[in-house]
């Protein structure tokens, strides 16, 4: 009977893609799959051999409450800055967490640590649920695992210079001081070089990836952080909490420089805005008014006949274009060169230090690149190809097309109207009747 009863019942299962098999790791690249079980079967071994000879005390289980604890009240509190700077689309993989993992690695055994990444990431995972979810588990996993052993990696450093924590630092004199500024950076390096396999994970450029030297400041800021962490709990631990505000207000300057990049930035190429590419132009006007055999040139680009792709193939095709587009004419500039979209489908480009024949074969070699340009666009149903695009450019040059970034702009107008008018897809240069 009770049998029956218990087979009357819907037996209980995990969701399908948590069974082993459907694991979306498995459908990743050879190599990628080897790197992920190379990663996590180093950790835990490492881990394991740990558990035996760095066993934790009672102590080290206080230490351990107290970090994450702190951990959970700076994410708690750093919430509504995070939620601001995910809506602005961020840098990738900031993460303010290293301030409690390193001090971690100055306090801790290293299983604690673990046990550490492990609580102060869960709590991360569980409070962002909803965006997570979009991620592969492996990947988080596999951040998560990287993050323990760049932990060691830095802990393994302290050990090896004989200075297994910061108790045992703040009685070594300058040997534990260069002890902890030494896994510090070992901390930093190794952290930057084990996300260069997750590259191939994500579409992300390297740059993009690897981040600015703000971002690169940051990390450094954060370990600071850690280091001044670990060195008050083991002196006045009561005084711990003092590093949340500081850190909070790192937090909000993080989001404040992400502001600024979204104010000046288009987002539907990631070209620049008026707004950025005008900053851009006016700093590099008084940097040639400053230096008198200076010039610079301006380009103004106006795709022709855009209308009838829009009409033809959509909008979205029409942004595909557009997007499409963006980037030709970045590949055709210099890595200096600023190019911006004034909205539409109307492009600028700042030339520094440039003269008046080489702005108009730049301007000459955009123009033959938008022309033999082939659009790929998927309207859901197949794939086509948009080509048959053209350009008109507008062409001056400082100071000879005007002394003024809006002169500029109004003689490089000029010209394109008149490209325009010449019958489109060519190039006039505005300096001469400016
Ligand atoms: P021409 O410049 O050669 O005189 O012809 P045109 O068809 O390009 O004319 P115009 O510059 O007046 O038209 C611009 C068109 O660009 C009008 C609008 O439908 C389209 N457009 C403007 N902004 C966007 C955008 O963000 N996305 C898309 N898909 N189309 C846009
Ligand atoms: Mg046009
Ligand atoms: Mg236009």
């Amino acid at each position: 009977m009770g049998n029956g009863a218990a087979a009357d019942q819907p037996r209980r299962r995990l969701p399908a893609s948590l069974a082993l098999r459907n694991w979306t790791l498995w459908r990743q690249r050879r190599s990628l799959v080897a790197y992920c079980l190379l990663v996590e079967t180093t950790a835990v071994a490492a881990t394991a051999v740990s558990v035996v000879t760095a066993p934790p005390g009672r102590r080290d289980f206080v230490v351990l409450g107290l970090l994450l604890a702190l951990g959970v009240l700076q994410a708690e509190l750093g919430r509504q800055v995070e939620r601001m700077r995910r809506r602005v689309d961020g840098p990738p993989y900031i993460n303010m967490t290293s301030v409690w993992t390193f001090a971690g690695v100055l306090l801790l055994p290293p299983v604690l640590v673990a046990v550490l990444v492990a609580g102060l990431y869960a709590h991360l995972a569980v409070r962002s649920w909803h965006r997570l979810r979009q991620v592969p588990p492996f990947r988080t996993i596999l951040n998560g695992t990287l993050v323990v052993l760049t932990c060691y990696a830095a802990g393994f450093v302290l050990h090896r210079l004989g200075v297994p924590g910061m108790h045992a630092a703040l009685t070594a004199g300058w040997r534990g001081v260069g002890a902890v500024a030494l896994a510090a950076v070992t901390y930093f390096v190794v952290a930057a070089i084990t996300i260069i396999p997750a590259l191939t994970i994500t579409t992300r450029s390297a740059k993009a990836f690897f981040g600015s030297l703000g971002d690169n400041l940051l990390e450094v800021a954060t370990l600071c952080l850690g280091l001044l962490t670990a060195l008050t709990l083991a002196t006045l631990p009561a005084l711990t909490v003092a590093i949340v505000p500081p850190l909070l207000v790192l937090h909000r300057a993080v989001l404040i420089k992400q502001l600024e990049i979204a104010a000046t930035t288009d987002e539907k190429t990631g070209l620049f805005n008026t707004t950025g590419w005008h900053l851009l132009a006016s700093r590099e006007l008084a940097r040639a008014q400053r230096n008198a055999r200076s010039t610079f040139g301006v380009l103004m680009i106006d795709l022709d006949h855009f209308k009838l792709i829009n009409d033809e193939h959509g909008h979205l095709a029409g942004d595909a274009v557009l997007r499409a587009v963006a980037s030709t004419i970045k590949s055709a500039v210099r890595d200096y060169d600023s190019v911006g979209r004034f909205g539409g489908e109307e492009f600028v480009v700042l030339l520094p230090d440039i003269g008046p024949a080489a702005v108009l074969a730049v301007a000459e070699r955009i123009r033959s690149a938008i022309e033999t340009l082939k659009v790929e666009y998927a309207d859901g149903i197949r794939t086509r190809v948009i080509g048959d695009l053209s350009a008109s450019i507008g062409v001056a040059t400082y100071p000879d097309g005007g002394t003024a970034v809006d002169r500029l702009l109004q003689a490089a107008d000029r010209a394109l109207y008149r490209a325009k008018h010449a019958g489109r897809n060519r190039v006039v240069d505005g300096t001469a009747t400016a």
